[in-house]
């Protein structure tokens, strides 16, 4: 080594030794029907919240249903009140801490990683990564959402290719009160016309399931009860199409959206994500501005509809 060569930049934090409790030993639940595989969110007593253990689940349920060929669409759904409020930022069972052996994406592990790095690591990972991977999925997937779609809950459903909604179904983003240009996958802009996404930015009300409907971010609206139904019978329909007619179609759309600069946008609005997580470090000396799950819960109700 030359005796002018800086020592290399090995700065690692301590890993953060927090007792997680996981309520479920299965967050997520899979069974297939009909050539469709039903994938359902299982955290039902912390309405479906994020926590990384739901996450690889659902990671490994969408790839056993790509791995098995007698499953032709794949439907994402919850049997919980809600369809998820999002991501997991306080229950017993979060782990935002703890380290994860086998990672899907490059990204190395978060866990040791000091200041902004750490949640930039694990974001890039668990957030976005996860959300590009599943868009990309050779198989048509159907989100089914009922009651609340709160933050994390959009990502999942954006990234399916359909979204079927019941009446009683509703779609929020209330980040912006923590700091935050929006969640992770800033795909908002895709999903609405750009003024009505930033009404929906500006103001994180609830924007009901007829609303979403007109705007094109829902395919269908159905009655409650009727909502599995529906949804199987789409499903089903889809299934008797050919499977690499189906590929092919998906990802000539997915192709279209990406010439429109769609990873383009989320990868900057990422930074600015980002940005927003450092700056609520620096002044409130907590990364998502020293909210909890009870405190947004709190406001989200408050900004109604
Ligand atoms: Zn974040």
């Amino acid at each position: 080594m030359a005796d002018d060569a800086k020592p290399l930049d090995l700065e690692l934090a301590d890993r953060v030794d927090k007792e997680i409790v996981y309520e479920e030993q299965e967050p997520v639940l899979y069974e297939v029907r009909n050539h469709v595989a039903y994938v359902t969110l299982n955290r039902p007593t912390q309405h479906n919240a994020q926590n990384s253990q739901m996450l690889y689940a659902l990671d490994d349920a969408f790839v056993r249903a790509v791995d098995d060929d007698a499953v032709k669409v794949i439907v994402l759904k919850s049997e919980a009140k809600h369809f998820s409020q999002g991501h997991d930022i306080g229950t017993p069972g979060r782990d935002f801490d703890a380290r994860v052996e086998e990672r899907k994406t490059v990204w190395y592990d978060h866990s040791n990683k000091p200041g902004a790095e750490k949640a930039f690591a694990r974001e890039q990972e668990v957030y976005l990564g996860f959300c590009k991977r599943w868009r990309a999925l050779p198989k048509p997937t159907i989100c089914q959402v009922h009651k609340g779609c709160i933050a994390g809950g959009l990502m999942l459903a954006w990234v399916c290719d359909l979204i079927i909604a019941s009446d009683d179904a509703f779609f929020q983003d209330p980040v912006l009160t923590m700091g935050f240009p929006g969640v992770e996958y800033f795909a908002h802009c895709h999903e609405l016309n750009v003024r009505i996404a930033k009404e929906f930015l500006f103001l994180g009300e609830r924007m009901s399931a007829e609303r979403a409907y007109q705007m094109g971010m829902v395919n269908r609206v159905v009655p409650r009860e009727e909502l599995a139904e529906s949804v199987s019978a789409i499903a089903e329909k889809i299934a008797r199409q050919p499977r690499l007619g189906l590929a092919l179609t998906k990802q000539a759309c997915n192709h279209i959206e990406q010439l429109q600069g769609k990873d383009t946008g989320i990868d900057a609005a990422f930074g600015y994500h980002h940005f927003a997580h450092a700056q609520n470090s620096l002044v409130k000396g907590d990364y998502i501005g020293g909210h909890d799950l009870k405190s947004m819960a709190k406001s989200n109700k408050a900004k109604g509809a």
